[in-house]
C-alpha cells in the first residue's frame, strides 16, 4: 500500500461525509517556545487547557487563541488539574448550555481553591451573554470575553496587548493538515428558535484578499484542507464592490487543493456557488444546507424567508451539477405551533431530497428568543415532538443508508482526516462527502485510493488501500 499526499482531484473520486466536528482540537506538541525576541517568554514553565464547546466557530476561535497561548510559551495540557490557566471556549445555542457550563466552573473553583489551576477564563457565547456577570461572580472567573473581543485573551497569558482590528484576522495555527478559515461573522436573519444575532451580531464580512492571502498562508505551511467558516457563509459579500461568495469560493479553490464551507443559509446560496461545486476540482462536493422544517407555515413561524419549493428548487441544481455529491441538513421538529399536518411536509421533503444526513434537532427554547415566547403559549408536547423526532430520523437514515450503499464495489479517492484508531482504521472523506473508515496507516492529510466495501447510514467502509 501506498499513500499520495496530494490527492487526484475529484475527477478521480468524489465524496465527502458528515464532518465530524473536532472539539478541542490538540495541537502535536506539548510545549512551545513563542513569544519571539530571545527573553523568556511569559508562560514559559507553565501549563494552559482549552475547552471547546459547540460549533466549528468555536473550534476556529480556540485554534486562535491556542496561537496566543503558544505564543506566550505555555505548555498545553488535556486535564484541568494539570494547567496553570484554563480556557472554556463555549457554545449557548443548546438550553442547558450554561448548566453545563456552571458544572465545569464549579470543578474550576474547586481545583483553583487547592491551588492547582491559577486562572480561569469564559470566552465565546456563555461569555457574551447576560448570565456571564453572574457567573464572574458566583465562580470567581478571572476573565470573560464575548465573541467579538478574544484578541483581549493576549494580555491575559503576558502577551502585548492586540488593537482590535477585525477578529478572524489573529492568527489561527499554522501547519496542521486542516484549517478554518473564518470570512464572516454574526447573522442578519432573525430565525425564531436562534440566539446566534444576539450573541454574535450582525454580519460582518472580512475582505477578500485578506481571506485569499490567509489561505496562502495556511497551504504555504502545509495545510491541505481549508474550510471556510461563517454562521450564514453564502451570505459573504464585498463591502464596497459586486463579488459574492461564489466569487470568493472560487478564489480559494484556485488556492487550494481541497476545500470546503458551512454553514450555507437557502436564502443566500446562489445557483452559479452550486454549480462551481460540480465544476472545481478542488471543492469538496457536499453541501450542508439547513432547511429545518418542510412545512411553509413552519418556515415563515420560523422567520426562515423561503419556501419549502425554493429549497427544493436549490436541491435540484445541486443534484445536477454535483450527482455523486452528499447533501446533509438541519431539520427542527416540535418548533410552538408544529401540526400534525407540518410534520408530514417535513416528511416528504425528507423524502423529496434524500439527504445523505441530517442532524435532526427536537426544538428547545432559549430565552431571549421569540420562540422561547411562542413556547409559552404554543409547545409541542414532549412525546410528540420525541415521536416526530424519531420518525424525521429513520427517514434521514433510511435514504442515506440507500445512498450508501449505492457506492459499495466503486473505487473511491479517499483524503484521511484522522489517522489509524485502534481497530486499525482511519477515518477519511471521499470527494463527493462520504465519511470512510479504510485500513491504512495513512497521516492525517494524505491520501489513499481504496473499493468500498461495505457501507452503513452513517459512514462507508473501504477495503485495503489500492494505491
Ligand atoms: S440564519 Fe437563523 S439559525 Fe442561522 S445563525 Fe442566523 S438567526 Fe441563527
Amino acid at each position: 500500500m501506498t499513500s499520495t499526499t496530494n490527492g487526484a482531484g475529484k475527477a478521480n473520486g468524489r465524496a465527502g461525509s458528515p464532518v465530524a466536528v473536532t472539539l478541542g482540537k490538540k495541537p502535536s506538541a506539548g510545549s512551545f517556545a513563542g513569544g519571539g525576541g530571545g527573553g523568556v517568554a511569559p508562560g514559559a514553565g507553565k501549563t494552559a487547557c482549552i475547552r471547546t464547546f459547540g460549533c466549528q466557530m468555536n473550534v476556529h476561535d480556540s485554534d486562535r487563541m491556542r496561537r496566543m497561548i503558544r505564543d506566550a510559551g505555555y505548555a498545553e495540557v488535556e486535564r484541568y488539574e494539570d494547567a496553570d490557566v484554563v480556557v472554556l471556549n463555549t457554545c449557548y445555542v443548546r438550553e442547558n448550555a450554561v448548566d453545563r457550563v456552571r458544572g465545569h466552573l464549579g470543578e474550576l473553583s474547586r481545583l483553583k481553591k487547592e491551588g492547582r489551576v491559577k486562572k480561569v477564563a469564559l470566552t465565546g457565547c456563555v461569555g457574551a451573554a447576560k448570565e456571564s456577570s453572574e457567573l464572574r461572580n458566583t465562580y470567581g472567573i478571572d476573565l470573560v470575553l464575548g465573541t467579538h473581543n478574544t484578541y483581549e485573551l493576549a494580555e491575559f497569558v503576558g502577551l502585548p496587548g492586540m488593537e482590535e482590528t477585525y477578529t478572524p484576522d489573529l492568527p489561527g495555527t499554522e501547519g496542521d493538515h486542516q484549517a478554518f478559515v473564518t470570512i464572516m461573522t454574526g447573522c442578519n436573519y432573525q430565525c425564531s428558535y436562534c440566539i446566534v444575532p444576539t450573541v454574535r451580531g450582525r454580519m460582518s464580512c472580512r475582505p477578500m484578499e485578506s481571506v485569499v492571502d490567509e489561505v496562502r498562508r495556511l497551504v504555504g505551511s502545509g495545510t491541505r484542507y481549508v474550510t471556510l467558516l461563517g454562521q450564514t457563509v453564502d451570505a459573504w459579500r464585498e463591502k464596497e464592490g459586486a463579488r459574492r461568495f461564489c466569487d470568493l469560493l472560487a478564489r480559494v479553490a484556485d488556492e487550494a487543493p481541497r476545500v470546503w464551507f458551512t454553514t450555507s443559509h437557502p436564502s443566500n446560496m446562489e445557483d452559479r456557488t452550486l454549480k462551481l461545486i460540480g465544476e472545481k476540482e478542488t471543492i469538496v462536493g457536499r453541501l450542508h444546507l439547513p432547511v429545518q422544517s418542510g412545512s411553509d407555515r413552519m418556515l415563515r413561524a420560523m422567520h426562515r424567508g423561503y419556501k419549502s419549493d425554493r429549497y427544493r428548487r436549490k436541491i435540484e441544481v445541486f443534484r445536477e451539477a454535483v450527482p455523486d455529491g452528499t447533501l446533509s441538513t438541519d431539520i427542527i421538529v416540535g418548533h410552538p405551533g408544529e401540526t400534525e399536518a407540518d410534520h408530514e411536509e417535513t416528511l416528504r421533503l425528507v423524502e423529496d431530497c434524500a439527504f445523505d444526513s441530517a442532524y435532526v434537532f427536537k426544538f428547545s427554547p432559549r430565552k431571549g428568543t421569540e420562540g422561547a415566547r411562542l413556547a409559552s403559549e404554543v409547545a409541542v408536547p414532549d412525546d410528540i415532538a420525541q415521536k416526530r423526532f424519531l420518525e424525521v430520523l429513520r427517514a434521514v437514515e433510511g435514504s442515506a443508508f440507500r445512498r450508501n450503499r449505492a457506492k459499495i464495489g466503486g473505487v473511491e479517492e479517499i483524503y484521511v482526516r484522522h489517522g489509524r484508531t485502534g481497530d486499525g482504521r482511519a477515518i477519511g472523506e471521499t470527494w463527493s462527502g462520504h465519511a470512510v473508515h479504510v485500513p491504512t496507516g495513512a497521516r492525517p492529510g494524505e491520501y489513499v485510493t481504496a473499493r468500498i466495501e461495505g457501507a452503513g447510514p452513517h459512514v462507508l467502509y473501504a477495503g485495503e488501500p489500492v494505491s
